[in-house]
């Protein structure tokens, strides 16, 4: 049994704790933001094996370039004189290559379906409102539609079913809801949960297996024993530890830039809204194509979320943006008007990005007993379970049953 210390407690860090508990280990959370948990608590709450392509994928420089000039654009680069921005912005043009898409698409695919399954066992014994449904990718235009049936084909390719769908066949699908589109992709295995009760099914699970989840803690340094790592400083005292995870989110970089550890990443700003009593209520998830809006019934309340704004640390709503999203609603659920917005507080979170798209996960050179498990981008709620499955096993020195060489820590070093 060893004393494993995790830096975070967004859903990669307590996923990854759950399992550490669950292997017998001594688990000890360090948070410092309890209400908020970084990106965790109001993202979509879609669980994606139809997501296996990187962020970094051909065509979206050209994406970025195209929407820089408009304030309400779902993915935005602010100009800035930053080395880091500049470094990442040079590796994600490198990775944005068909080759490196084609190489990461086969692992993006097991690490969803795995996570899928872990979470289809999880919801056997609690509620945290998975729902196995499916998403329809929703386009409004013949244009749009064409892309996303050559995705499919792809999809098929992989082994991840999906259905090419005209109008008439998506609003049978989902007859709760009035569409107005030119048709769309079913991915019958994707799912959506409520990620806030995912989180509180996690701490609760933690707090029986005897974990301590020292929330209001913050780290700020490492305390090094030659090279391992012997106890973490925080604003509450040292916290000594065999093994740490950092689970940091768009934190990361940061704390184990003194250790030598270069982890390139962006925060990728994105908002939610979430609207109590939706005018109707789809039974499915599903993604404007077009607006990159993502569309999530919780409970009984509506998810609207969307937009990738790289604009460092800041936390601030940008209310244009959130206004780019509540504008793509009707366009699509015409049955939606602006009045149904009015007086909504939009939530925000920074998705940790790393250049290519991939995570970081494993052990580094910068320090024997430090496993990082971050940088999972728009796709952090999906891969969660399985992350934490594959923390467990590094932590214990297993060969992790999933190859891990693509989302080496130390690649960028
Ligand atoms: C609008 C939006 C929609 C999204 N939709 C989806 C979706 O549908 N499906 C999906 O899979 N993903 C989605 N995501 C992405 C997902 O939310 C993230 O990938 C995920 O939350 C990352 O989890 P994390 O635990 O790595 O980081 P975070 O959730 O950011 O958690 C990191 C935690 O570390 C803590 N921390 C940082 N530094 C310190 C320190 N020094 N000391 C102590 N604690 C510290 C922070 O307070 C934070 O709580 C969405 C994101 C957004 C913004």
């Amino acid at each position: 049994m060893k004393h494993v210390a995790i830096i975070g407690g967004g859903v990669i860090g307590l996923s990854a704790a759950l399992e550490c508990a669950r292997r017998g280990h001594r688990v000890s959370v360090i948070e410092r933001a309890p209400t908020q948990r970084g990106a965790s608590l109001g993202n979509a709450g879609m669980i994606v094996p139809s997501h296996f392509t990187p962020l970094a994928a051909p065509g979206m420089i050209a994406l970025g370039a195209k929407w820089m000039w408009n304030p309400e654009s779902p993915f935005y680069i602010k100009p800035r004189w930053s080395w880091d921005l500049l470094a990442w912005a040079a590796r994600f043009w490198k990775a944005s290559t068909r080759e490196r898409v084609d190489r990461a698409a086969p692992l993006l695919r097991d690490l969803h379906l795995a996570s899928r399954e872990a979470y289809a066992r999880l919801a056997e014994e609690e509620d945290f409102g998975l729902v196995k449904r499916g998403l329809l990718m929703l386009c409004k235009t013949a244009r749009a539609l064409e892309q996303e049936a050559q995705m499919a084909a792809h999809a098929r390719a992989l082994g991840v079913p999906a259905r090419v769908l005209d109008a008439k066949e998506a609003a049978a699908l989902d007859p709760n809801v009035t569409m107005d589109i030119a048709g769309a992709v079913y991915f019958e295995q994707d799912c959506h949960c409520d990620p806030a009760r995912y989180v509180a099914t996690l701490e609760q699970r933690l707090r029986a297996a005897g974990a301590e989840l020292i929330y209001d803690a913050e780290v700020t340094g490492w305390h090094r024993d030659e090279a391992r790592l012997a106890a973490v400083h925080t604003t509450r005292g040292e916290i000594a530890a065999d093994e740490f995870l950092l689970a940091g989110g768009a934190w990361s970089p940061a704390l184990v830039a003194e250790l030598g550890l270069r982890l390139p990443m962006q925060a990728g700003k994105g908002y939610s809204v979430t609207v109590p009593q939706p005018v109707e209520q789809p039974q499915l998830c599903s993604i404007f194509t077009e607006a990159r809006v993502a569309a999530t019934p919780i409970g009984n309340t509506l998810r609207f979320g969307g937009t990738m704004e790289i604009a460092g640390m800041d936390k601030r709503i940008n209310p244009r943006r959130v206004a780019g999203i509540l504008r793509a609603i009707p366009e699509y659920f015409p049955r939606f008007r602006p009045e149904h917005f009015e007086g909504l507080q939009p939530w925000c979170g920074l998705r940790p990005c790393s250049p290519d798209g991939l995570p970081y996960l494993g052990r580094t050179r910068a320090a024997p007993n430090l496993v990082v498990a971050t940088g999972h981008a728009m796709m952090g709620l999906s891969l969660a379970p399985v992350t934490g499955q594959l923390v467990g096993q590094i932590i214990d020195h297993e060969t992790p049953r999933i190859d891990l060489k693509l989302l080496d820590v130390d690649r960028f070093a």
